[in-house]
């Protein structure tokens, strides 16, 4: 191999950007306006960004006036999470969030909520949202405060565990609560239905799909129910996000969200094959490889996985020397690598930490072949000194 090639494995941080998403935003980068002037290069614009909402709409199949455009999942969780909400025109308060231990921290640093007013749920060992412990936290909600709101993720960005969100929407909505589903890493990965979900609220994010980062959505059930909103001014998106729209941006997670709702289930067993060959390779290699979630259901792209006397900085040195861009557990912030709060919610040891290999629709057995290869000098680099890798 020679020492420019690389293998990108770590498509849950970011999606290499789509040839149609590339193109979609370089040609709207060509257009002059702004969407919300009303000459003829303003009203352009404002047909591409409504042909925008109309398609990452179709991707969680909703209308698209549900769809708010944001700059990001972060952005549209900092919008949703939040103690004040408007029924039309009347406030209503949101007295608690409960979010579940393995949410993003997108979520899980709870957003507009005072960090006393944010609970979290815990999984269960192998990963799961616990059922029961959502009930009894709910059964102990203070309604005299507000409604309670509670944020489950739909697929886990490190583990790729998928989390049963109409359970979930069942007992929220006995509760009276309002449910919000975090769709980062499942859309395109999964069909998703809003309504058949139950969610009132979900987030997606464009560079996970292949589009440009720095765009988001964050869609709503419906469009009397709505946070108040975090970014205020000249009144865009409704008066729930204002400032100029991003039209490049919105052009290229428009074709990203066309590519991630057409032919899912084909591209999605082709993906999933080659994770599993993946991981039959490194069990192949080493007993010692405990992959996790592997018991339960898993969106097909992801492979986390951790080795006694590895630790998760070593390894992934140790693999990106190897030409592999892979990850471990979640890269939010810039070259940090924390400890899995994950694994620890599992039950795992998690001082230890995961590697994850995640991949795409661009991957090839060619990139699964590269990583088997290295994985095996890893192991038996880690076997000669102990823990050299
Ligand atoms: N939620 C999940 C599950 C994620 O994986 C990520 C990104 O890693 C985010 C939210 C944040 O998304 P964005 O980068 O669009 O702010």
């Amino acid at each position: 191999m020679t020492k420019t090639e690389r293998t990108y494995l770590d498509w849950n941080a970011t999606a290499p950007v789509l040839p149609a998403a590339r193109e979609a935003f370089v040609a709207a980068l060509d257009m002059v306006g702004n969407p919300s002037s009303v000459h003829g290069e303003g009203r352009a614009l404002r047909m591409l960004v409504e042909a925008a909402r109309r398609d990452v709409a179709a991707l969680v199949d909703t209308a698209p006036s549900h769809v708010i455009f944001t700059s990001g999942a972060t952005e549209a969780a900092n919008l949703v999470l939040t103690p004040d909400y408007r029924m039309g025109r009347t406030p209503l308060a949101i007295g608690h969030l409960y979010v579940c231990e393995i949410e993003h921290p997108a979520i899980r640093e709870g957003g507009r909520f005072a960090r006393e007013d944010v609970t979290s749920i815990p999984v269960t060992p192998a990963g799961i949202v616990d059922l029961d412990a959502l009930e009894t936290l709910l059964q102990g909600h203070d309604k005299a405060r507000g409604l309670p709101m509670v944020a489950v993720m739909l697929a886990n960005n490190e583990t790729g565990i998928v989390q049963p969100a109409a359970a979930v929407a069942a007992i929220v909505h006995r509760h009276g609560g309002l449910f919000v589903v975090d769709a980062v890493q499942a859309a395109g990965r999964m069909p998703i239905e809003l309504e058949a979900l139950g969610a009132d609220f979900l987030i997606i994010s464009s560079h996970k799909l292949g589009g440009p980062k720095g765009a988001g959505a964050l869609v709503s059930k419906g469009e009397v129910l709505m946070p108040v909103p975090l970014i205020r001014g000249g009144g865009q998106e409704k008066g729930h996000r204002s400032g100029t729209e991003n039209p490049a941006a919105l052009a290229g997670f428009a074709a990203a969200a066309r590519f991630a709702a057409a032919d899912i289930a084909e591209r999605n067993a082709r993906i999933g094959a080659l994770r599993d060959a993946l991981e039959a390779g490194m069990r192949a290699v080493t007993n010692d490889v405990v992959i996790h979630g592997a018991q339960v259901e898993r969106i097909a792209n992801t492979s986390f996985f951790s080795l006694p006397d590895l630790k998760s900085e070593t390894g992934q040195i140790a693999f990106d020397l190897e030409g592999i861009a892979l990850s471990a557990g979640s890269a939010c912030s810039s070259g940090k690598v924390g400890q899995s709060h994950v694994l620890t919610a599992m039950g795992f040891d998690a001082a230890l930490g995961g590697l994850r290999v995640s991949l795409g629709p661009g991957s090839t057995g060619a990139d699964v072949e590269r990583f088997l290869a290295a994985f095996a000098r890893v192991v038996s680099r880690r076997r000669m000194t102990g823990n050299a890798a």
